[in-house]
């Protein structure tokens, strides 16, 4: 029993408890507890007073900024469902996810409603707007984030920290969210097709916040920094909803940009941190890292993506903190596995694979086949999850609901398979399997072999056709800075340790991989060019 409704009302305990302890930093900016409180209070009355009722969407398009938590604090108290939006969509996105969440109110950026919100939200239905400069709370990284952005108030938007300000402790009286209610309306990010809204429950996101707390009843009170995006169910569930959970502080920095990261690392000194691998790899490769950077850190995780072994080493050998792995979805509100606090994930023999850990509390984890029996501990087969972290239902999707979320099993569309002691594996996506000459190959083996080798920055592995084979394994890699590494020696040293329908048949070296805004490498978009064979900066 999670002992709170809402991570609203668990957030509210906090105000009582500690008032004065900070929740939120953003550079030298600080918000208390009180303070976010009472702000958060002052933008509920104005949204009320301007037609947010109950059980109407919310939007908020913002980085990782303190205005993000007080928008979303404050869709709760009006009893409305925060729509969190990836701020780098554009119009024809933007468009596409308003079309079918009908939000009556967005809070943006002064600069996204320039730029795009202005045009699409009204358009879309949307007759409530809140602008916000970024840099209200922020100073001194003004000139390296922003560049020559200047304040350009929105017409016919409210100003969301005048407003707060003018109304602030304020609360609008609406009845206090219940488990069952909708907080949230999470778009997948589509690395895998059309994007669907999970209707995360304050049930499901205060289950995941205190499983978070009771899997790390030392951190009380301790600072956690946001590598990933808030409007991603990572940042949302992992990040600020644990940093409530624990008392704790919420260390944001606009977004992730591994040299302002590094600074806000050496100056807030969190315990914990969490993120995708690329991240970590992104801060490893840093020419101003040090050691110092990572010193105050107590608990290290990684989630929503793979982690490949060799990253944890590298990170263990530098820094000498061991990445923990967690494993969930949107839909399973983040976390549905992860390796305990005081634990080491085991890695497959045979694969090379890093476990993801084991069912959180009260997660139900089953590997089937595709008519949905069960298979035996040690089978490959489609990862079925759930439990009280698992949505209800998608927005506005029966038929999806039907076939995703049948009788509350979430079917996650991931391949794995559980070891004897009970550890997860997840093999790969089941979409991404690759047929070659009819044998199967899951671009994550091969991917986890080149990332050991010392040149190998990242790795993405795709299937292409092949007119022999059916398909062939293509593998995109970038280079740590200084190493240099022919396609020819990564092909050599794949082949040393994969049988010969695995190593990939071709390499290509590029400067960068493609990623999503939460740091997940797009195999989708490698493979659409593989296919039409082309790519900008090769070599
Ligand atoms: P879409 O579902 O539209 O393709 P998405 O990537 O945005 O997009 P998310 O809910 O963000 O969907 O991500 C969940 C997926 O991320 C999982 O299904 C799994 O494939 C992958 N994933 C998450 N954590 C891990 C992990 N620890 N190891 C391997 N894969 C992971």
């Amino acid at each position: 029993e999670p002992g709170f409704d809402s991570v609203l009302a668990m957030f509210s305990a906090t105000v009582r408890a500690h008032p004065d302890r900070t929740a939120v930093t953003y550079f030298d900016g600080r918000l208390t507890y009180r303070e976010l409180d009472e702000l958060s209070d002052g933008l509920a009355a104005h949204l009320a007073a301007n037609g947010l009722h109950p059980g109407d969407r919310l939007a908020v398009y913002l980085q990782n900024v303190p205005q993000f938590v007080i928008a979303l604090l404050a869709g709760w108290k009006a009893g409305a469902i925060v729509v969190p939006l990836n701020p780098m969509y554009r119009i024809r996105e933007l468009t596409k996810i308003l079309g079918d969440a009908r939000p009556t109110a967005i809070v943006c950026s002064e600069q996204g409603w320039h730029e795009v919100v202005g045009d699409c939200a009204p358009r879309a239905g949307v007759g409530l707007a809140v602008t916000t400069s970024e840099l209200d709370l922020q100073t001194r990284h003004d000139a390296r984030l922003f560049g020559t952005l200047r304040r350009r108030p929105a017409e016919g938007c409210a100003d969301l920290l005048e407003v707060a300000r003018a109304h602030a402790g304020q609360r609008p009286e609406v009845p206090e969210p219940a488990p069952s209610d909708t907080a949230l309306l999470v778009y997948t990010s589509g690395t895998s097709g059309e994007p669907k809204g999970a209707t995360n429950t304050h049930g499901n996101l205060v289950f995941n916040a205190v499983g978070f707390k009771t899997r790390t009843s030392d951190l009380d009170g301790a600072g956690i920094f946001a590598l990933a995006p808030l409007f991603h169910i990572t940042g949302m569930v992992c990040q600020l909803c644990s940093a409530f959970a624990l008392a704790g502080r919420l260390d944001l920095a606009y977004r992730f940009e591994p040299g302002v990261v590094l600074d806000a690392l050496a100056e807030h000194r969190p315990a914990y941190l969490i993120g995708p691998s690329t991240a970590y790899v992104a801060l490893t490769n840093h020419p101003d890292v040090s050691a110092d950077h990572f010193a105050s850190l107590e608990l290290v995780y990684s989630g929503g993506a793979p982690l490949p072994s060799a990253v944890v080493e590298d990170f263990r050998a530098r820094y000498g903190h061991y990445i923990h792995n967690g494993y969930g979805l949107t839909e399973t509100t983040a976390t549905a596995t992860s390796v305990p606090a005081h634990l080491e994930a085991p890695v497959d023999q045979a694969s090379g694979t890093l476990s993801v850990g084991l069912p959180t509390f009260n997660a139900v984890l089953r590997i089937v086949d595709d008519t949905g029996a069960d298979l035996p501990v040690g089978e490959v087969g489609e990862i079925v999850v759930e439990g009280p972290m698992v949505v209800p239902a998608y927005w506005n999707k029966p038929e999806e609901t039907a076939r995703g979320l049948r009788g509350g099993r979430l079917h996650t569309g991931d391949v794995g398979f559980m070891d004897e002691q009970g550890w997860f594996y997840v093999v790969d996506r089941k979409k991404d399997m690759i047929s070659a000459s009819g044998f199967k190959v899951w671009p994550r083996e091969v991917e986890d072999v080149l990332y050991g080798h010392p040149a190998v920055r990242e790795v993405a592995v795709v299937g292409v056709p092949d007119a022999y084979r059916g398909e062939t394994v293509r593998a995109y890699v970038s280079l740590r800075a200084g190493h240099d590494c022919t396609p020819e020696e990564l092909i050599g040293y794949c082949k040393e340790q994969l049988a010969a329908y695995k190593y990939p048949r071709g390499i290509e070296v590029l400067d960068e991989l493609p990623k999503t805004a939460t740091g997940k490498i797009l195999r989708r978009q490698l493979r659409d060019t593989a296919r039409t064979g082309h790519q900008e900066g090769t070599r």
